[in-house]
């Protein structure tokens, strides 16, 4: 059987370190804002080439703090990817925003800046892009359009540790860039954990202190705050799995190869553009029968994602927050499949589900 995602042969060759980093903290008698977690903060702000890094509790609370940092007026408007992660959504949501759909490019699964115009009225006060898949969104256009209209801009980097636009890191380009390092995202943790990094100085030290009560000073609140914290055990472990993203990238990038060298031509396979460094967090492919070609490829033995089998606008929880027909999301969520693509498995691996789609007619 090929899983999609094995998370004890993804972690397998850092485990020696991920213990010995771990047996650190538990040694340590400090567990909550410690010297780990501002040394993953430099390390990680570091990799991303920003000033600042600020460690929260997971990737939607990265979110909801960055667009609450933003201090927009209550009920201001932020468009959002239709096809986007619910998370994106409830994020503007939770910060007592309206979210607006943009549909995306069917190529790509990220927003097409060619539908920004459209769903700008003069509610408008921010955009929130995700990099989805681990492809950089157009943000040559993106941010053109955001300056022209005087638009904040917030980055959901969920799925897109290292990737680039024109040599340019994603989370860089926007006020804030917002990242979870759930445990199956290409940086992941050994649980829940989150971050964002930015380059404005009073956005950084407002994010400090709101993932922290709001305190500045022990028990001194200077914002309405949450409890958001990394902790030291998961910025210890995170520091390790750090180390090795670069490699893990490596590998990742490489299976794809041989996925772009080896799929059947009848399926639909992402676009790729000289200046976009993709990191594949996922490899989506498309096809018209997807859940018959899903079966198929269970009874023999490969084990593949839906991301996501429900477009936002469709679900009971949206209901009354997202009204309207989002046909180009529709269609991505109708036809999408998730082929394995992870640190645990090889190239052989990526070789044999590409013979066994040959197996299919299209
Ligand atoms: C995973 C993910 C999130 C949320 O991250 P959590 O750490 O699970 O809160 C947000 N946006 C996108 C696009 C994601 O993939």
């Amino acid at each position: 059987m090929i899983e999609y995602e094995s998370l004890t042969r993804s972690n397998a060759s850092f485990m020696a370190e991920l213990e010995q980093a771990a047996v650190r903290v538990i040694r340590s008698g400090w567990y909550v804002l410690g010297q780990e977690v501002a040394a993953f903060e430099t390390e990680f702000a570091q990799f991303v080439g920003a000033k600042h890094c600020i460690g929260v509790a997971n990737g939607l609370d990265a979110l909801i703090l960055s667009i609450n940092a933003l201090d927009l007026p209550h009920g201001s408007e932020i468009l959002v990817a239709s096809n986007t992660y619910i998370a994106t959504i409830l994020a503007i949501v939770r910060a007592g925003h309206k979210p607006v759909l943009v549909e995306p490019d069917l190529e790509t699964f990220n927003m097409d800046p060619a539908c920004l115009p459209a769903a700008l009225t003069s509610n408008a006060r921010a955009i929130c892009v995700t990099h989805l898949f681990g492809k950089s969104c157009r943000m040559d256009a993106i941010c053109a359009f955001a300056k022209e209209h005087g638009l904040k801009l917030v980055e959901d980097c969920a799925q897109s540790h290292g990737a680039k636009l024109s040599g340019q890191m994603t989370g860089t380009f926007g006020d804030a860039g917002c990242f979870s390092f759930y445990p199956t995202k290409n940086l992941g943790a050994i649980g829940d954990a989150g971050a964002v990094v930015t380059n404005d100085d009073a956005l950084a030290d407002r994010l400090r202190h709101t993932r922290n009560y709001g305190s500045k000073q022990k028990y001194v609140n200077e914002y309405v705050g949450v409890n958001s914290r990394l902790d030291e055990m998961q910025a210890a472990l995170l520091r390790v799995k750090l180390r090795h993203l670069g490699e893990m990238t490596q590998h990742k990038r490489a299976l794809a190869e041989i996925y772009f060298d080896h799929l059947p031509g009848w399926l639909a396979l992402p676009r790729r553009r000289d200046d976009e460094y993709d990191v594949f967090h996922i490899f989506g492919v498309r096809h018209a029968r997807r859940d018959e070609l899903r079966e198929g490829l269970l009874e023999r033995g490969v084990k593949t994602e839906i991301h996501y089998p429900i477009p936002p606008h469709k679900q009971k929880a949206m209901k009354g927050i997202l009204t309207g027909d989002w046909p180009l999301a529709d269609e991505l969520h109708a036809t999408e499949l998730s082929l394995p693509i992870s640190v645990g498995h090889s190239g052989e691996d990526i070789r044999q589900v590409c013979e066994i789609l040959h197996q299919f007619d299209g």
